[in-house]
C-alpha cells in the first residue's frame, strides 16, 4: 500500500507538532489514538511505526504518513500517526481521560495553589502537597526534594497528584482509614542520589515519581493485615471504588507502589523489569 503524506504534523526532537490548529476532527483522532496503541501488535521501523505487519506510519521533520484509507481521503494526521508518536516516546499525542482529567484539576479555582507553603496546598481530600514532597533520603542527605509550586510545571505536577488521590488514595483512606505516603514526588537532587547510575534520566526514570505524564507513590496502608500481594488483589477487585493503571508490590515489603496514568489497565506487578536501571536499586 503507498503511503500519504502530510505537512499538517511534523516529528521535531521526539514530539510531534501540528503546524495547523487543532480542530475536534484531530482531537478525535488523538482519542482514537489510545486504542491503537493498547490493542495493535506494532513494530518500530526506521522512520515510523508498523502497526498489526501491513499499517505503516511515517513520522518525518517535514510531514507524517500513513498508509490508511482516512489519511489518503483527508489528508490529516490519522490515528494511526498520532499512536506512532506516542509508542516513539511523546506521550501528549494521545488525549484521553487522564489528560483531561489533569488540565480539569489545573484549572479548577479551588484547588489552591498561590500560596508558598506545602502544607498550605490540598493534593487530595486526605492529602496534603506536604504528604508528597517528605523523603528519608532527603532529610538524612540534606537534599531538597522541592519544586516551584507557582509555575505552570508545579501546577501540572500537583493536578496529576490530584488525580492520584481522586482515584485511588482517596478511596482507599475512606476504607482504611489513614494511610501514609512513603515514597511521593522524587526531585532531580534524591533521585540522582537514589540511582547515582542513571542520574541524567530524571524524570523518565523517577517513573511515575516524577508526575509528568503520570502520577504514582509508594504507600503504607497500616491497617491492613496481611501481606503485600494479597492488598493488591484486594484493591484490584474493588474496581468500582479504585481506577489505577498498575500496583507494584516489593520483595519482602508491604508497602505498594501504586500508579494512575493515561490507561487503566488494574495490572499488578511483581516483577522488575531486567532492563530497569533501578531494578537492582529500587528499595522501599
Ligand atoms: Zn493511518
Amino acid at each position: 500500500m503507498k503511503i500519504t503524506t502530510t505537512e499538517a504534523a511534523k516529528w521535531q526532537d521526539g514530539k510531534l507538532v501540528l503546524t495547523i490548529p487543532e480542530t475536534d476532527e484531530i482531537r478525535g483522532r488523538r482519542y482514537r489514538a489510545k486504542q491503537v496503541v493498547s490493542d495493535y501488535p506494532h513494530q518500530v521501523t526506521d522512520d515510523g511505526v508498523l502497526f498489526n505487519t501491513k499499517l505503516q506510519t511515517q513520522l518525518l521533520p517535514d510531514k507524517v504518513g500513513c498508509v490508511c484509507q482516512d489519511m489518503k481521503n483527508r489528508q490529516l494526521p490519522c490515528k494511526h500517526v498520532f499512536a506512532a508518536a506516542s509508542i516513539l516516546g511523546d506521550l501528549s499525542a494521545l488525549l484521553d481521560e487522564f489528560t483531561q482529567a489533569v488540565a480539569r484539576s489545573a484549572s479548577e479555582p479551588h484547588r489552591k495553589r498561590s500560596r508558598l507553603r506545602p502544607q498550605d496546598i490540598r493534593a487530595g481530600r486526605f492529602f496534603l502537597l506536604s504528604d508528597f514532597l517528605f523523603s528519608d533520603t532527603a532529610l538524612k542527605e540534606g537534599l531538597p526534594n522541592w519544586f516551584d509550586f507557582n509555575s505552570d510545571y508545579g501546577h501540572g505536577i500537583i493536578a496529576c497528584m490530584n488525580v492520584l488521590c481522586d482515584r485511588l488514595l482517596d478511596p482507599l483512606c475512606d476504607e482504611f482509614g489513614r494511610i501514609s505516603i512513603t515514597r511521593g514526588y522524587l526531585g532531580e537532587q534524591v533521585y540522582a542520589r537514589l540511582y547515582p547510575r542513571d542520574r541524567a534520566n530524571w524524570v523518565k526514570g523517577a517513573l511515575a515519581h516524577g508526575f509528568q505524564e503520570t502520577g504514582g507513590a509508594d504507600i503504607c496502608i497500616h491497617a491492613w493485615q496481611g501481606d503485600a500481594l494479597s492488598l493488591a488483589k484486594h484493591i484490584q477487585s474493588k474496581s468500582d471504588c479504585y481506577q489505577f493503571d498498575f500496583i507494584r508490590t516489593y520483595p519482602e515489603s508491604s508497602i505498594l507502589c501504586v500508579g494512575v496514568g493515561r490507561f487503566k489497565n488494574s495490572r499488578i506487578i511483581t516483577e522488575w523489569h531486567n532492563n530497569f536501571a533501578g531494578s537492582t536499586t529500587h528499595r522501599p
